[in-house]
């Protein structure tokens, strides 16, 4: 693989309860909790990773689920829409499968496209995607024929979009595909799966607030830490204020926010979520960082019962 930005790494978002979002990503849309930790800034607060297998990247979607959250406020300068890949002819089954969850979804006119909202109101599409070569997790109930294969790829809503477009185009390595009314399309050329970023411009939408159902940032992937430390360098080069690279124990990050308000963060393919578990027993334990395993006892007691 090049020593480039190649698609997405994970996307995170923030729920308000432990249970339901678990119970929501594995059971209903079939994903498999890769990792339970904490959040490394917050320890008293889990952090889900839910994805294929092994977690790679371009399938993890990760939560913040803080205990009575109120919901937040879709809007600019954020990650306003998930794009889940899944296989043609899968549309109907997640119709009813997610009616029978209780949850509403709408078929996007004229496209093999399925808008809905987890429990949180976070909003997630599933588009039917041809030749998406990638192993989906399956379960008794969802089988690899309309299984979610991992991410098509993210919708970031901006007031002027001028200043992203030239991040993504810029830094990124993103090309602009097509403009469909206020939306532009960028295509990442380097891989052809979680590889679509679309730049929504709204320049009347207030500035969202984060919360419940609410992304708080999106990661792009690169395969290695030299790689991570040429962008460091470019986004630097830019203007734009980056952090240090931090230990993220399963990737490697850098941050920074673009013009346009939305968090991103870029994000190393090493060591991966088997760094410290079996592949068999992925997610079943809780995995704390060393610099909290001295806590251990009062984090499990702080932290809400999970059933898995
Ligand atoms: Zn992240």
């Amino acid at each position: 693989m090049e020593n480039k930005i190649i698609g997405l790494h994970h996307i995170t978002a923030v729920a308000s309860d432990a249970q339901k979002n678990y119970d929501f990503y594995t059971k209903v849309l079939g994903q498999r909790l890769v990792k339970k930790t904490v959040n490394f800034d917050d320890p008293g607060t889990y952090h889900f990773y839910f994805g294929s297998e092994v977690g790679t990247p371009g399938t993890i979607m990760t939560f913040f689920p803080w205990a009575n959250m109120k919901r937040g406020v879709s809007g600019a300068g954020q990650p306003t829409e998930i794009y889940y890949s899944i296989p043609v002819g899968a549309t109907d089954f997640w119709i009813n499968r997610l009616g029978n969850a209780g949850l509403v979804s709408s078929v996007v006119e004229g496209k093999n496209v399925l808008v809905a909202e987890d429990p949180d109101g976070l909003k997630f599409s599933l588009v039917e995607v041809e030749n998406d070569a990638r192993k989906a997790w399956t379960t008794d109930e969802i089988n690899e024929s309309v299984a979610i294969k991992g991410f098509y790829g993210i919708a970031l809503t901006v007031q002027n979009g001028a200043a992203t477009k030239a991040v993504l185009s810029g830094l990124l390595n993103y090309k602009e595909q097509k403009v469909e009314g206020n939306t532009t399309r960028f295509i990442n050329p380097n891989i052809d799966t979680a590889n679509v970023v679309d730049v929504i411009e709204n320049p009347e939408i207030p500035y969202g607030k984060l919360g419940a159902g609410i992304n708080h940032h999106v990661a792009f992937r690169v395969k290695d830490e030299e790689t991570l430390m040429k962008y460091r360098a470019l986004v630097e080069s830019a203007g734009l204020p980056i952090t240090e690279k931090i230990d993220r124990n399963y990737f490697y990050s850098l941050y920074f926010r673009e013009p346009g308000g939305v968090l991103f963060e870029l994000a190393t393919d090493n060591p991966g979520f088997t760094a410290d578990e079996d592949i068999k027993t992925l997610g079943e334990a809780l995995k704390l960082p060393p610099q909290y395993e001295p806590q251990r006892d009062r984090i499990e007691s702080v932290l809400p019962k999970l059933k898995q």
